[in-house]
């Protein structure tokens, strides 16, 4: 991960004078400072903003800074917006425009017209919004005073999107093998994808991995063996037998990881049905691969994978993105009586979200003719979350979002032998239901604890692809509706 920064752009204009242009300057170096020590990534103050070559050049040369992942504006005085025309018309980076003032109150006897000119964001902003508008310009706005917690909290979550997005933009994914046959939602234009979401979308046989897995050394399988003996529960593996079997998956894991790091890719997908030369399906290989970071989704869905690794690199955890709460999920099973949704995979569920010290178990594949593989085993953290699929929709990418809560599973399920997850999901297990199922949702997802619906708004708007959010307030009429006006917008947009 490269050390992202935010630049803030501060407005201004010629007409006030020296005096108090200096003031501005020396206000935003306070509000960038102080925004600094509360948020993930730096906010670096550029400069105060006098006329239309200062914002050209600063937005020409945002533009071209790799490290630079957003550009926050702010107008301290007014700053007339025809002079941000040309520069804005060339941004490419994610835009916040963040309304703050510099003092939170109005300061009742030194408020005199001197102050009101030096301290006029809000109308200033209100300009600056307008310029937003009418150039139809995608951005964030967020308003508040500096130093309110609940104000830089949103701004972190903004600063996770941006970075959610750079990432996207140079994202590889390996995918071994085709999409599971047959199967329609995890199809999708994969030049279309690269076009609006950068990922790069290639295919390597599983033979590939076979040979990498030939090479591993026993040295490597060794030290890999310890790692899962420290981060998981060996209490099941007791024969000579289940060791190997164990052993197995450290070799796959061990190939994956450098064939992936090999080619720079961050996600990958597999299939059951594309096992050439493979004696077990990888299971405990890609959790444990999952975990340290790395996005997955089965049966060839380069979609949901792709959507897992941004989403881990946006959770909150920045500096170890092992720790983003986002997994690779799969609707399975419902307790309609008491409205909870069953989550889980044939293998593949990431540990992550584990509550407890995950167990490795060993058990038979109903599918894929092979060697009975191992898999961890356990239950999902409670909390507040969110599900996420992209689907292509035909001529655009559709984001859908769902709103959940994680609650400890209600049952004990001894026979069912993965990971399993329950949540409660809004408006109701049904309704919900409907929503997801009128708007084309898939069954794969991404289930993230860390990652709020806001923060899948502002990552759909920075990319330019439809959003649909089924919340506590949603009904499948409102979204029928949406979904029907959207249709009209997007092809008008072309
Ligand atoms: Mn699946």
């Amino acid at each position: 991960m490269k050390n992202y920064v935010f630049w803030f752009v501060v407005g201004s204009h010629l007409l006030y004078g020296d005096e108090c242009l200096e003031q501005v300057g020396m206000d935003a170096v306070k509000i960038s400072e102080h925004l600094s020590s509360v948020l993930p990534y730096p906010v670096e103050f550029c400069d105060v903003m006098k006329s239309n070559s200062d914002i050209t050049e600063i937005i020409s040369k945002a533009n071209r800074t790799d490290d630079c992942a957003g550009v926050i504006t702010f107008c301290h005085t007014f700053s007339p917006s025809k002079m941000w025309i040309n520069g804005l018309s060339m941004l490419q980076k994610p835009w916040l425009t963040f309304h703050t003032q510099f003092n939170e109150g109005i300061p009742n006897e030194a408020i005199d017209m001197d102050y009101m000119n030096l301290h006029q964001s809000a109308h200033g902003d209100r300009e600056h919004g307008f310029i937003g508008a009418r150039m139809r310009i995608p951005r964030k706005v967020i308003a508040g005073y500096w130093k309110n917690s609940e104000v830089t909290e949103r701004i972190a979550d903004w600063q996770r999107v941006a970075v959610g997005a750079a990432f996207s933009k140079s994202l590889k994914v390996m995918r071994f093998g085709d999409n599971m046959r047959e199967v329609a939602v995890t199809e999708g234009d994969k030049i279309e994808a690269q076009i609006k979401l950068g990922w790069q979308v290639n295919t390597w046989g599983v033979g590939a991995m076979v040979e990498v897995m030939e090479k591993v050394s026993d040295a490597e399988v060794d030290a890999k063996m310890d790692e899962y003996k420290e981060k998981y529960d060996f209490s099941l593996i007791t024969s000579e037998a289940d060791i190997e079997t164990v052993r197995y998956q450290a070799r796959e894991e061990i190939a994956i990881k450098k064939l992936l790091d090999k080619e720079g890719c961050s996600a990958f997908s597999n299939t059951f049905q594309d096992l050439y030369g493979l004696k077990q399906l990888p299971g405990l290989a890609s959790q444990n691969l999952l975990a340290s970071g790395y996005g997955y989704a089965g049966e060839g869905d380069w979609k949901t994978s792709a959507l897992c690794a941004i989403m881990k690199r946006m959770g909150k955890k920045v500096t170890d993105y092992s720790d983003g709460l986002s997994v690779f999920m799969e609707d399975y099973n419902y307790d309609l009586k008491n409205g909870i949704c069953l989550g889980a995979h044939m293998l593949e569920v990431d540990p992550t979200i584990a509550a407890d010290k995950p167990r490795v178990e060993i058990h038979p594949l109903g599918i894929g003719d092979r060697e009975a593989p191992a898999r961890l085993v356990f239950e999902n953290k409670p909390g507040k979350g969110i599900v996420a699929s992209i689907i292509d929709i035909g001529g655009r990418f559709r984001l859908i979002v769902q709103e959940i809560k994680c609650i400890k599973p209600t049952q004990t399920m001894p026979n069912l032998p993965v990971a399993r997850v329950m949540w409660k999901p809004e408006p109701s297990l049904t309704v919900g239901a409907e929503c997801w199922i009128i708007a084309g949702g898939a069954h794969h997802t991404v289930l993230s604890l860390d990652v709020t619906s806001e923060m899948m708004r502002d990552f759909a708007r920075i990319m330019d692809i439809e959003f649909i959010l089924i919340d506590g307030d949603s009904t499948p009429a409102k979204i029928e509706q949406e979904l029907f006006v959207n249709d009209l917008v997007w092809k008008l947009k072309g």
